[in-house]
């Protein structure tokens, strides 16, 4: 499919790799739908994209809201005509480990928190749910030719202190198959899956944590640094223009393994 005219709605898009990928976009010639939570950080971002002259027009979208999702969809096509990529960038982090006990005691002195467990699920797992549900279904009624790229990530393979956030991730990395197939069962030939699963990358989500954690997962990363937004873009690119990847998740991680936070 070709980048250029296309209609991209983004989730996630007022910042880190959603922000990057409706800049990127834009600059290829798509028309771009950025959806987030944050009104004016949206706006931010949209008045950049508009200043280069590239077409964008923002939505406030709560991807676990399924009528605001739906509306969402809606509006890139009464917008811009079309529907054809569709980014799930949305997520959220909420580490804990399961149980943490106290070193003098022994005993629990704290735990993952049920809204802690619910609130990742709720985002990274129903949000995209969602999210692709209603893509798929516009892009199947209207038979705009189509691409669903949700991110799961690297974390996918476990990770210390991520029970919530590595389950969702692991579920997301199996969905291109299973969607893949399902669309064939249907006789669906218009609409493409294929997840991206970052390693570690230079986002808001990451360059806010701890410096000293940051420092050791730095060390663990064999290309040496943490990926750039632009090397998640390029393979974003290289899933909407090349029409066989469908039904995989593709790891962009710099040679990491993923192997956790907590040593
Ligand atoms: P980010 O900079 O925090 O961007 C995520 C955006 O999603 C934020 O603007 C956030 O808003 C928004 N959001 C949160 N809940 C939402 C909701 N219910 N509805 C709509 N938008 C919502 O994160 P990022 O690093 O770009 O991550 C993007 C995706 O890549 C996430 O799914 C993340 O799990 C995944 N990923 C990131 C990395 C990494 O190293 N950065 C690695 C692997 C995978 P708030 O800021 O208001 O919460």
């Amino acid at each position: 499919m070709q980048i250029n005219n296309s209609v991209a709605v983004i989730t996630g898009a007022a910042s880190g790799i959603g922000e990057a990928a409706a800049k990127a976009l834009a600059a290829m010639g798509a028309k771009v739908v950025m959806a987030d939570m944050d009104a004016v950080k949206l706006q931010g971002v949209t008045t950049a994209i508009e200043a280069e002259g590239n077409s964008v027009a923002c939505k406030v979208c709560d991807v676990t809201d399924e009528n605001s999702v739906r509306e969402l969809m809606q509006f890139a096509i009464d917008r811009f005509g079309s529907l054809n990529i569709v980014l799930a960038c949305a997520g959220i982090i909420r580490d804990s480990f399961l149980i943490t006990p106290d070193r003098e005691t022994g005993k629990v002195k704290k735990f993952m928190s049920t809204g802690q467990w619910k609130q990742v699920i709720d985002v990274n797992l129903t949000g995209v749910f969602i999210t692709l549900r209603e893509a798929a279904i516009q892009m199947t009624n209207h038979r705009f030719p189509g691409v669903l790229i949700p991110i799961s990530s690297i974390n996918k393979s476990g990770e210390l202190g991520q029970l919530n956030y590595a389950s969702t991730k692991a579920a997301i990395a199996l969905w291109p198959k299973i969607l893949a197939g399902e669309f064939h069962a249907r006789g669906i030939t218009n609409i493409r899956v294929a997840a991206i699963a970052p390693g570690y990358v230079e986002t808001p989500m990451l360059t806010s944590i701890d410096p000293e954690i940051l420092g050791k997962i730095v060390a663990d990363i064999p290309l040496g640094r943490l990926v750039k937004t632009d090397e998640i873009m390029s393979t974003v690119r290289f899933i909407v223009e090349n029409e066989a990847v469908h039904g995989t998740t593709l790891e962009v991680s710099g040679g990491i393994i993923g192997k956790g936070l907590a040593k």
